[in-house]
């Protein structure tokens, strides 16, 4: 099951943003406006970013997350986004006794198959077991097991970033398990920092339509909009 810490993080992220933001237009520097920001002025500030897509400023806070339960299907989904930092317990360091999976849905919704599927996957761990005991290193044993297999991994990620993740990740229209790690990082973020936090949504609640080929139903798809209004 995805299970997501926050661990660390940039102190007072959304001030921090803010500040950022105001060096650009004044006269004093950041550790005056930092002070002077009341959290109204934070607010403003970082609606007004995001509504004239000035971005960058939020480059300056980052949140580091502890990953655990989730598929090596969803961690190699995950590391293709490239502006952030990742450390992911190694395959050739670790040998992996327990058989640690993930079982979507799906297919415990269909019973014979799921216990195929069981069957599988602990006859691949299986395997790798007798391999290692066979003296076959873990890093080339490893090559039998199956992408259901869970991994752990750490990830820095700064907030403008996790913003353009979510808007991809949390569309319903990506799969369940990595729309589930960014429900969870979402949470974590909405803790500690609740503005910003209100910021990761998908794309659509942004441009007001759905940018995919079909919509999940929430908003209607481009097309449809211009069909709409001719
Ligand atoms: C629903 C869904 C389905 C997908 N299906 C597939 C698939 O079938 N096959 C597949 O291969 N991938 C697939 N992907 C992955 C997708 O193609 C991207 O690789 C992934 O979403 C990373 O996002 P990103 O490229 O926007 O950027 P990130 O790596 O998150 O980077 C953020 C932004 O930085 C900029 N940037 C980063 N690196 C560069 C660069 N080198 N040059 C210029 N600008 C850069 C871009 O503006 C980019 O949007 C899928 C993604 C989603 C959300």
């Amino acid at each position: 099951m995805v299970h997501v810490a926050l661990m660390s993080y940039t102190p007072d992220p959304e001030r921090t943003i803010a500040a950022a933001a105001r060096v650009s237009t004044s006269l004093v520097g950041a550790t005056k406006l930092t002070e002077k920001l009341t959290p109204q002025a934070v607010d403003r500030l970082l609606a007004q970013l995001i509504a004239s897509g000035h971005f960058s400023p939020f480059e300056h806070a980052s949140f580091t997350f502890a990953v655990e339960g989730i598929s090596r299907v969803t961690s190699h989904q995950l590391v293709r986004h490239r502006m952030a930092s990742y450390t992911q317990q190694s395959q050739r360091y670790v040998p992996l006794k327990e058989v640690n999976y993930v079982t979507p849905a799906a297919i415990t919704a269909k019973p014979k198959l799921e216990t195929k599927y069981h069957d599988v996957v602990r006859g691949a761990h299986h395997l790798y077991l007798e391999m290692l005991d066979a003296g076959i290193p873990a890093e080339d044993a490893r090559y039998v097991l199956p992408q259901a297999t869970e991994t752990r991994l750490v990830m820095t990620m700064n907030a403008r970033e996790l913003i353009h993740v979510c808007s991809l990740r949390l569309c319903l229209r990506a799969q369940w398990e990595i729309v589930e790690l960014f429900e969870r990082i979402k949470a974590e973020v909405e803790r500690v920092a609740p503005r910003l936090g209100a910021e990761l949504k998908p794309k659509c609640y942004r441009l007001g339509y759905c940018d995919e080929a079909e919509s999940c139903g929430i908003f209607p798809t481009a097309t449809q909009v211009v069909g709409e209004r001719r």
